[in-house]
């Protein structure tokens, strides 16, 4: 079967399959186990636009007891993943044509985990984020500054060491600029394992650009 999951529709059974593990070491009674389970398995099923071929790959969900159990089953789903797509030099110019002597990132990642690619560039101390948006890939460019401690990122919603992002777009009036920062995380490693909504990468790729 042809991979059909995505990377943040994978994370967010991740995080179901962990809940399941969760409640089997902390509840015993049969009756509240049955109902967690039912649960989850309607939010993942709910979470895509599911065949009912492709739901037959899920539903061992259901039979999650531990994190071996987990494992397994996040194991065997991998490969039902659509792996992030590389970008190529020609690419990069394409996303980001001012950008001069841009290097790729390393691709050294685990793509079935990655839905956007964030790195900092050596040469210009710039930070750059490749993102899918609407069936097409936009390119962002900004500064980034560290605030070295916790917070909420607006990307993944997740609390992590976050830094300010701003970048800079063209105002309505010819030759003027406008500013827009947001909080993201330092690691866009952990960005990418906590994201489990497209639709919220979208959002702040469409807030930023
Ligand atoms: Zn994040």
């Amino acid at each position: 079967m042809e991979p059909f999951i995505r990377t943040d529709q994978y994370h967010y059974i991740k995080s179901q399959a962990m809940h399941m593990v969760h409640s089997h070491s902390s509840a015993n009674d049969k009756g509240v186990l049955r109902v967690v389970t039912d649960l989850a398995m309607e939010k993942v099923t709910g979470y895509g636009d599911w065949t009912e071929e492709q739901k037959i790959h899920l539903t061992p969900l259901t039979g999650i007891k531990d994190r071996g159990d987990a494992e397994l089953f996040l194991n065997a789903l991998k490969s039902y993943v659509i792996p992030f797509d590389e970008v190529s030099e020609a690419g990069l110019k394409k996303l980001f044509p001012k950008a001069k002597k841009l290097k790729l990132p390393d691709m050294e990642i685990d793509r079935k985990e990655t839905t956007y690619l964030g790195w900092i560039d050596k040469n210009s101390g710039k930070m750059f984020i490749v993102a899918p948006y609407k069936g097409k890939r936009k390119g962002l460019q900004g500064t980034f500054s560290s605030l070295h401690k916790k917070g909420i990122c607006t990307i993944c919603n997740g609390h992590e060491e976050v830094g300010l992002f701003v970048t800079e777009i063209k105002g309505k009036e010819q030759g003027t600029f406008i500013k827009r920062g947001n909080y993201i995380c330092s690691s866009s490693e952990a960005c990418n394992r906590n994201l489990k909504s497209l639709q919220q990468l979208e959002d702040f790729v469409e807030l930023m650009s």
